[in-house]
């Protein structure tokens, strides 16, 4: 859909000055919405000053919305000397969404409110490699037996956002390539929307549905400029830059996991030798692992997940605490490398691999903390998130959600 201009030419100037009007009414009344969305419960006097309206534009816009249900009166601040003032939150029942992460062996499925809380999740497996085909069957089936357990209609859907890896464009909901599932030029949401009439589908990366989830939930609140890591059986990056995602040339940018870091290194999965994902994530036990097992004869370690690597080098096995240590070393200069690039405000460490950070986040930040900057005695931060595992599932929610409350202005053109 292609969004055509208010401002057309042949137009008089009473027009476009009543356009032109009709838009920034259209615009504030988002820009409300959105804070309220973002800063729930929150008084006129803080929406006000955040919006920079007036007082009676804003009673406008807040008796419109409310009227329209998309916002509710929750009771009243208290008062600290002054008037009490009445609180405003979100409406988070003016809809369901779907969402939808596709990981390499199972996708997740949940159905969340309009404020991407999830309501209900359900998780369904399939084997590695498996066609585009076998798993947009799982993902319809998915969401039509979680709409049924959960007696909800399908006209309370508002749309369907989907995660996934790869490069992405999102403006046609196509997975140009994703080589962890071995996917190329897939039409996914167009394979989805099919089945589900009128209810639109969109299409992300799933590192950039986490940081969504950051940025309307976690640091967001706080930080405009941050980068987002995430760390596991691979290597994301998302790049947050004044409050929103950076997204480069095609979608594809924050590939940070396929920069070379050893010269004619390990070949990835994405053809090049040498990427930083093949020695700061799980890829790096599956790779050294395999070749140092004959070295370490007394080694307990039954695979190279990084799970059982973790829990291997708690319980002391040499091997395990050698390719943990040396993974956080390349994992520390990526993130200083990081750093070095963006001068970011801070570096928010998330995913799977997190919940052994306990192993190795002294060592990475001992490297991180050493840059260009830190001689200049600016400092960067290096934290580890603060959201759990259904951050994932919030992101593709706020795909859709943040899609319906966009400001006309701010609208992406389609091709
Ligand atoms: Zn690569």
């Amino acid at each position: 859909m292609k969004k055509e201009s208010s401002l057309k030419g042949g137009k008089k100037v009473k027009d476009i000055k009543t356009g032109s009007k009709e838009l920034i009414k259209e615009i504030n009344r988002y820009k409300v919405l959105n804070i309220i969305r973002k800063k729930q419960p929150i008084n006129r006097v803080e929406i006000s000053k955040a919006c920079n309206l007036g007082t009676s534009t804003l009673s406008y816009i807040i008796d419109e919305l409310t009227n329209q249900q998309l916002i509710k009166e929750v009771g009243e601040s208290s008062s600290t000397g002054g008037r009490r003032a009445k609180l405003y939150e979100f409406n988070e029942d003016f809809g369901l969404v779907v969402s939808v992460k596709i990981e390499e062996e199972q996708i997740i499925l949940a159905i969340t409110d309009m404020n991407a809380d999830v309501i209900d999740l359900k998780k369904v497996g399939f084997e590695r490699k498996s066609s585009p085909n076998i798993v947009v069957n799982l993902i319809i089936d998915g969401i039509l037996k979680l709409v049924e357990k959960n007696q909800r209609e399908y006209s309370q859907i508002r749309g369907i956002g989907i995660l996934s890896s790869g490069l992405i464009n999102r403006q046609k909901g196509v997975i140009l390539r994703s080589s962890m599932l071995g996917w190329k030029n897939v039409h996914i949401a167009e394979m989805v929307q099919k089945n589900f009439h009128d209810i639109p589908v969109f299409v992300d990366k799933n590192i950039n549905g986490y940081t969504l989830a950051e940025l309307w939930k976690g640091e967001g609140k706080e930080s405009k400029d941050f980068l987002v890591v995430s760390i596991g059986a691979g290597l994301g990056l998302s790049i947050v830059k004044d409050y929103k995602i950076y997204y480069g040339f095609v979608g594809g940018a924050g590939e940070f996991g396929h920069t070379t870091i050893v010269v004619d290194g390990y070949r990835c999965h994405c053809g090049q030798q040498g990427c930083l994902e093949m020695y700061a994530s799980e890829f790096y036990f599956q790779n050294k692992g395999k070749e140092l097992l004959s070295q370490y004869p007394n080694s307990s370690l039954k695979s190279f997940y990084f799970h059982e690597v973790a829990q291997q080098a708690m319980k002391g096995d040499e091997l395990a605490n050698r390719l943990i240590k040396e993974m956080s070393t390349y994992l520390g200069i990526g993130i200083r490398n990081l750093i070095n690039t963006f001068n970011p405000e801070k570096v928010i460490l998330a995913g799977e691999g997190m919940n052994d950070s306990q192993l190795f986040i002294k060592h990475v930040k001992e490297i991180a903390y050493d840059n260009f900057f830190s001689r200049a005695d600016v400092s960067t931060k290096l934290l580890e998130s603060k959201l759990n595992d259904s951050a994932w599932l919030m992101g593709g929610a706020l795909l859709v959600i943040n899609h319906i409350f966009q400001a006309p202005i701010y609208e992406e053109v389609k091709e």
